[in-house]
């Protein structure tokens, strides 16, 4: 579905953030990116929806390149959860998770359909927190409605950075089980990144170690736990 064929990013000051780096993620798989800050997780992320361009190497998407998708269809097929909250301050939960949607140009009863169908899969009871501005809502709330935003328009990738990180310890076991028990639901490909391995066993279908912008190990949970 995803696949790596030699990519490498090299940013303007030189820094080689991603070194020539191959893999292949599974339709359907729960993928973790793992390693420590700086080792070019998020920059690996980011040249998925071609948020950054590569400096080398080819991204495909369904055995097509990347660079020759249009930038709009492919940011809206891909959803993307960012580390920090983001949602729209200004806007309702509604608002904030009808972005996409709307841009497709959906009609008002079926964003009103899918979003009240997105808060339940989240246990966020739909006519409490529709009209509800974010500011209203909790860190942990306001996550839940950033990862089904990402979800909104049935993308068949969905990109998170972190998402969890910024959340106090509840909120983020919490989350990790919304996250599996949604996954079981939507069977989409998830590419998941963290720094925290505990986390990443509890997700993930395979595991991708990176470390200075190469990997190192990409396995099973089991696998990556084995090995010494
Ligand atoms: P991670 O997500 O694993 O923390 P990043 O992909 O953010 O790693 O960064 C990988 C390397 O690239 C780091 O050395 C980082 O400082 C560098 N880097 C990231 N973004 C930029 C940028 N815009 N310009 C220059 N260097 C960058
Ligand atoms: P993350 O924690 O998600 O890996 P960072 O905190 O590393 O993100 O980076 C935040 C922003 O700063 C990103 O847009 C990244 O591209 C940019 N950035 C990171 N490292 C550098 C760097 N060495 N030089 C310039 N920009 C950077």
């Amino acid at each position: 579905m995803i696949s790596f064929k030699d990519v490498s990013k090299r940013y303007k000051d030189g820094t080689t953030a991603v070194d020539s780096i191959s893999f292949t993620v599974n339709k359907g798989e729960f993928f973790v990116l793992i390693g420590p800050s700086g080792s070019g997780k998020t920059t690996t992320l980011k040249m998925m929806n071609r948020l950054i361009p590569l400096s080398d190497g080819t991204i495909f998407i369904d055995g097509e390149k990347i660079s020759e998708y249009n930038i709009h269809e492919l940011r809206w097929n891909i959803g993307y959860v960012l580390q920090q909250i983001a949602l729209f301050p200004h806007m309702t939960i509604e608002e904030n998770i009808a972005i996409v949607p709307e841009l497709k140009q959906w009609g008002k009863a079926k964003i009103h359909e899918r979003v009240t169908e997105l808060l339940d899969m989240v246990g966020l009871d739909p006519e409490t927190y529709r009209n509800r501005k974010p500011n209203e809502l909790s860190g942990g709330e306001q996550q839940r409605v950033g990862v089904v935003r990402a979800l909104a328009a049935d993308p068949e990738i969905i990109l998170m950075d972190e998402p969890f990180s910024a959340l106090d310890p509840i909120s983020r076991d919490k989350l990790q089980e919304d996250i599996i028990h949604l996954q079981k639901m939507i069977k989409k490909t998830i590419v998941f990144v963290t720094h925290d391995m505990n986390e990443a066993i509890k997700l993930a279908d395979r595991i991708c170690l990176m470390n200075q912008g190469k990997i190192i190990q990409l396995g099973t949970p089991d696998e990556i736990l084995k090995t010494p």
